[in-house]
């Protein structure tokens, strides 16, 4: 018998019909004589609708931060209870169980807590007893501080993740409004199409990259626990994509050079101007950026100007989330006297577009390609960083998704068909 873990995201339990209709879906897989683990996330935008709710009682909920994991765990909680009821009302057997009756340990950290240990003894026994167990998604309890947790915005794709890792389960199905992996997101290129596989490490930089398909930290945790997944669509049959760990034997097939594209808007870039072209000046400055504790992504540092060695100076461009734009930025404007630059720049018009594909490895020529299709297509690049298997390139923001349609078609891409995306709102 196989043990299959299924994740179903917020689109896919939106409403009363939704629910119905994945009760009938799981209990269909466990009739095909398996044992059903299914992951649930909160209904459709609770989880926004939850937060809007808090900050409509104070200005900076996030300051009571143990309240907010409080509060947003009782969206996953709600519907993993209609979903259970929904099952038994159609015949099946099932249970639900909180994060913490699942056995999901975490660390202490409120709203992006990482777990640290996996014991599903409840649920290998409502296996056992013939129950479809039905788990919360995006959630934890921290031992120490005997609180809840939560595993940061998307979580439920890690627990699902976790799930599949601890009870070995065959497969982890996650499923949503797509019917699987893109080449891009098919809402900005609907010419995009559907991968049948790709690998880990790939998905893992699509992932970095803006690819909202599935959480990264579901990725980076499915790489380490070697957990094969499947993506797709809780509202058709197509087996959609299966991505992969370790290559299926008997596999001989070549990495395509590039399997995808994808945008991301959340980015910003600040450029520190006039900095003294001294050793130790970077890290200097880098240090005033990691106590803010923000992730910076590219970094790009111009040829220094100026007349003597003494009095040159660079300038440094670094890009970061968004969100942490005016906070870097008035810790770098707070440090100016001793870090010597001239000048700080802001700018959060800024998208970054990255192609991700294996056989980048052993294939040249990929950039030229890029460069050309965005050079074909007018757009100015602004910052440029790369891996063994990914092209990265900063543009602005407002021409981003025409650099993607450029991007995409260049790289031959393009599909007839349009893509199917059945709901959700995206938000
Ligand atoms: N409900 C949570 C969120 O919206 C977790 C999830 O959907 O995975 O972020
Ligand atoms: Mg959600």
């Amino acid at each position: 018998m196989a043990l299959i873990v299924q994740k179903f995201g917020g689109s896919s339990v939106g409403d009363a019909a939704k629910i119905k209709h994945v009760a009938r879906r799981v209990i269909e897989t466990q009739k095909a004589g398996n044992q059903v683990v299914v992951v649930v996330s909160a209904m459709g935008d609770t989880t926004d609708e939850l937060i809007d709710l808090a900050q409509s009682v104070a200005g900076d909920p996030y300051a009571s931060a143990r309240e907010m994991d409080m509060l947003l765990t009782s969206g996953e909680r709600i519907s993993m209870a209609l979903l259970a009821i929904a099952i038994n009302a159609q015949g099946g057997v099932s249970r639900s169980f909180t994060g913490s009756q699942a056995g999901i340990m975490t660390s202490a950290k409120h709203g992006d807590a990482r777990i640290s240990e996996v014991t599903p003894t409840r649920i290998r026994e409502a296996l056992d007893e013939g129950n479809i167990a039905i788990v919360a998604g995006f959630q934890g309890f921290n031992r120490d501080s005997k609180d809840i947790t939560t595993l940061g915005r998307g979580g439920s794709d890690t627990t699902a993740v976790a799930l599949a890792a601890a009870l070995d389960a065959d497969v982890c199905e996650i499923y949503s409004d797509v019917d699987g992996v893109y080449t891009a997101d098919p809402r900005v290129i609907p010419a995009a199409h559907k991968l049948e596989s790709i690998d880990i490490e790939s998905m893992l930089e699509l992932a970095a990259a803006g690819a909202k398909i599935l959480h990264i930290r579901a990725v980076e945790y499915a790489r380490r626990h070697n957990v094969d997944l499947r993506v797709r669509s809780t509202f058709s049959t197509d087996p959609g994509t299966i991505v992969y760990s370790t290559k299926p034997a008997g596999d001989n097939m070549e990495e395509p050079i590039v399997s995808g594209v994808a945008t991301d808007k959340g980015q910003a870039k600040i450029t520190v101007i006039g900095i003294p072209d001294q050793p130790g000046k970077a890290s200097e400055l880098f240090q005033v950026v990691a106590e803010a504790d923000v992730n910076i992504d590219m970094i790009v540092q111009n040829v220094p100007t100026g007349s003597d060695v003494t009095d040159r100076v660079s300038d440094i461009s670094f890009t970061l989330p968004l969100g942490d734009l005016g906070r870097v930025a008035g810790a770098l404007e707070a440090a100016k006297p001793t870090l010597g630059f001239r000048q700080l720049e802001q700018d959060a018009d800024i998208g970054k577009l990255s192609v991700v594909g294996a056989g980048m490895k052993t294939h040249s020529g990929v950039s030229a390609t890029l460069f050309k299709a965005l050079a074909d297509a007018g757009i100015n690049i602004e910052m440029i960083s790369t891996s063994e298997i990914r092209i990265s390139v900063v543009t602005n923001a407002k021409q981003l998704d025409d650099a993607a349609r450029a991007v995409h078609t260049a790289f031959g891409l393009d599909s007839d068909t349009e893509a199917v995306v059945y709901a959700g709102t995206g938000r």
